[in-house]
């Protein structure tokens, strides 16, 4: 089966007693056992049938399976949030006396995790520029157990060879998880470059309507196993059925939608980056960005996602999103529908000042998600903002 195919019908639910055409909801937290037999043989794993809902439920199964399908690996778990499927993906690879290696530019609660949470637990870690082979080849020690790394990185856009850190992970036998949120599965296949395990917020483009906050793990089963027993069922991070069955709404379209949001962006982007009063554009897609070839090299196109500096700093984004009126001032991305938000004082705002520096997150910094309205309204609404800066 093809992407839209399996996203549409992979793992599907069919309901034998009433025909059911699409999964029905199954919103119950435990699952009667015939007997007692039958209770004993689910808990001791001899059956694999449903036992209560924070240890597995026909929903949030389909929908972790169906992603893992279309990233083209072996399992997949599904998390109550985004940030439940980087920190139980974290803890679960990881133990006290543990080291591992991070990305220097990541979503602004992975930072918050790992600084005040992970490392609290005799981990230790160090923040690299991945990209920059020589300082990441030098950061591993003999207890180095993961590297985690987010490519595109939020919000700078800065990418990350894939390829090129799971082999030096592996060399030195470390893990490599990627958080894959602002590509998804349709874009970019981290398992299939190399990565070991893939973490989602399917809050973003994967539900894709705004109405969820979730998280989904993919990757190989031995990896998945781990995080899934003893961790996830008993830090008890998973999602909610309702919210996995709308996930596996929204999915339904993935396709579809990703090559939208990336033609909008892709205008987007050129527009901004022949605009008077804006001083850079970071956008992957952009013969301009960087790591282009890169970018040509690991993504299928180029997502929906820019970041970019006003010539007049803080005081001129101030103006321009305090003055749009489609495109929505709020963080998260993703969605249908355009937002546009400020990392520094927003979404990273947990990020200590020099972390922030060495990120590239400068005050001037503005990050839109760009939508699949029609381009012309989005242009319009921009060109007016623009009008007050
Ligand atoms: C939003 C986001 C997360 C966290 O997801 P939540 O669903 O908000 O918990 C993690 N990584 C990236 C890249 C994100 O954008």
């Amino acid at each position: 089966m093809k992407f839209n195919t399996k996203a549409i019908h992979y793992g599907a639910i069919h309901d034998k007693q009433f025909g059911a055409h699409v999964s029905p909801l199954y919103q119950t937290s435990t699952f009667v056992f015939d007997d007692c037999a039958q209770g004993g043989d689910r808990f001791a794993g001899r059956d694999s049938g449903y036992k209560y809902t924070r240890l597995g439920n026909p929903n949030t199964n389909e929908v972790a399976a169906r992603v893992a399908a279309l990233d083209e690996t072996d399992a997949g778990l599904y998390t109550s949030t985004g940030m439940s499927a980087v920190s139980t993906a974290l803890l679960g690879l990881l133990k006290a006396g543990d080291h591992f290696i991070a990305s220097d530019c990541l979503y602004g609660g992975t930072v918050a995790v790992i600084n005040k949470v992970i490392t609290q637990y005799g981990i230790e870690m160090e923040y690299v520029k991945v990209n920059d082979e020589d300082a990441f080849r030098n950061a591993f020690r003999p207890n180095t157990k993961v590297v985690y790394i987010e490519t595109p990185a939020n919000p700078t856009l800065e990418l990350i060879d894939i390829e090129m850190a799971a082999k030096i992970a592996h060399e030195h036998g470390a893990a490599l998880i990627v958080d894959n949120t602002f590509m998804t599965p349709y874009l970019q296949k981290p398992i299939c470059l190399g990565a070991d395990v893939a973490v989602y917020s399917v809050t973003k483009y994967i539900n894709g309507h705004g109405d969820v906050v979730g998280g989904i793990i993919t990757g190989k089963q031995a990896f998945i196993d781990k995080i899934n027993n003893p961790h996830l069922l008993n830090l008890g991070g998973t999602g909610s059925p309702f919210d996995a069955w709308l996930v596996a709404r929204g999915l339904k379209t993935l396709g579809l939608r990703m090559e939208k949001h990336c033609e909008n962006a892709m205008s987007v982007a050129r527009y901004l980056e022949k605009h008077p009063k804006v001083d850079r554009v970071y956008f992957p897609g952009l013969e301009s960005f960087p790591q282009y070839a890169l970018a040509q090299k690991q993504m299928k196109l180029f997502g929906g996602m820019i970041a970019f500096e006003l010539k007049g700093g803080y005081e001129a984004g101030e103006k321009l999103l305090n003055h749009l009126e489609l495109i929505s001032l709020a963080v998260s991305l993703g969605g249908v529908d355009s937002l546009i938000q400020h990392p520094a004082s927003m979404t990273h705002a947990a990020v200590p000042p020099e972390e922030k520096v060495k990120a590239g997150i400068t005050d001037g910094l503005v990050r839109i998600s760009v939508g699949i309205e029609d381009i012309e309204d989005l242009i319009a609404d921009l060109d007016n903002g623009f009008k007050y800066v």
